[in-house]
């Protein structure tokens, strides 16, 4: 199964894509944490994309895409992966489809989670991240008192780019330049919606019961 999650910052891609990923044992692809990965291990890829992270600026898609070339080549994604994040515009869509078509593969799905506008910002005012194993957490839907993650007991974390200023400008970029991608998917005909809002077992049934009509 190929397949991608696209939706606003905040919408649970991350979250779901936990759960999706190992639930149909294929890879968990996600740009934005291989970028942090980075910019935490201090190497020149990280120095450059933290730049354009702490503005809420997309990374240059120069560099976006070799990164995924370069991930999407390993051995454990050969059979389907899920992607997290990426394309986040149109031409990433098309350097990714003509990057697979060489290979012989093609995208089975696109699964779109559709949340408003409010929500995302509460969901991103809280979330919190593991230092350790890279788990996401919330504040008050989570009801963390402590700042431990209840998986690992890691440290949490805030993500500097969820300050309120940087959320702003982030969801005009989605709006700008991610959203035209839930046409581009749909005239391909692999685009689906899932409604991301309520508890989060539920929004998984949801996308697994979207994602089985398209299993092989
Ligand atoms: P969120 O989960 O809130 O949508 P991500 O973790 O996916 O955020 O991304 C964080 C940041 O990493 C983005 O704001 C952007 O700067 C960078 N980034 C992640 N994926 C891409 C991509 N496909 N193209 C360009 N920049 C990206
Ligand atoms: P994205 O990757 O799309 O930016 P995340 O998966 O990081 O989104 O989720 C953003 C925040 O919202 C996190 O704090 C997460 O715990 C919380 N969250 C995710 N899904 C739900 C849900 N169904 N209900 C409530 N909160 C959620």
């Amino acid at each position: 199964m190929r397949l991608v999650l696209v939706g606003p910052p905040g919408a649970g891609k991350g979250t779901q894509a936990q759960y999706i990923a190992s639930n149909l044992s294929i890879p968990k692809i996600s740009t934005g944490d291989i970028f942090r990965a980075n910019v935490s291990g201090g190497t020149d890829l990280g120095k450059l994309a933290k730049t354009y992270m702490d503005r809420g600026d997309l990374v240059p898609d120069e560099v976006t895409i070799a990164m995924v070339r370069d991930r999407l080549s390993e051995d454990d994604a050969q059979d389907g992966f899920l992607l997290d994040g990426f394309p986040r515009n149109v031409a990433q869509a098309e350097i990714l489809r003509d990057m697979l078509k060489d290979w012989g593969q093609a995208l089975d799905l696109v699964l779109e989670l559709v949340v408003d506008d409010d929500e995302v910002v509460r969901r991103l005012a809280g979330r919190r991240t593991c230092s350790q194993c890279g788990r996401i957490w919330h504040v008050e839907f989570d009801d963390k008192k402590d700042d431990k993650c209840d998986a690992c007991g890691g440290a949490l974390f805030q993500r500097d780019d969820d300050k309120e200023e940087t959320v702003r400008h982030r969801l005009e970029v989605y709006q700008e330049q991610t959203a035209p991608l839930v046409s581009y998917y749909a005239d391909e005909d692999i685009l689906v919606g899932v409604d991301a809002t309520g508890p989060v077992e539920e929004v998984t049934q949801r996308a697994m019961d979207a994602i089985r009509p398209f299993m092989g």
